[in-house]
């Protein structure tokens, strides 16, 4: 079975050492009815919950909109993030940003800004 996505992103932040400070890392509070949908959809969709949902973005993005990664929904090509501001948070489903050639993004497809960085540079 092909690897998924997230599980190269997780093994490229191993292998390179990425810092934490490459990121945002800011946590939402997600609200357990979203956690549950989430859940509904993986139970579904097939996929894998995330491990790690701090916000992707640089450390110092424009937006004050954060973006963190809920669920890895394997077989569809998408996965399940939160843009969240304070206590909002808005569930979007969509396919992974394919911007990158020779490395994955983290974040979907047509995401504001720059692709995170998965090296440090
Ligand atoms: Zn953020
Ligand atoms: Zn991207």
């Amino acid at each position: 079975m092909k690897t998924s996505l997230l599980q190269r992103v997780a093994t490229a932040l191993v292998d390179h050492g990425i810092s934490d400070d490459t990121r945002c890392g800011r946590i939402p509070d997600v609200p357990p009815a979203m956690a549950q949908t989430v859940r509904d959809i993986l139970n579904s969709e097939g996929g894998a919950e995330s491990s790690d949902v701090s916000c992707l973005l640089h450390p110092e993005h424009a937006a004050d909109q954060h973006i963190s990664l809920l669920a890895d929904l394997g077989a569809t090509g998408r996965g399940a993030w939160t843009l969240w501001r304070g206590p909002t948070l808005l569930l979007v489903l969509l396919p992974w940003c394919t911007a990158l050639d020779d490395e994955p993004c983290p974040l979907f497809d047509g995401h504001p800004g720059k692709c995170p960085p998965l090296h440090p540079s």
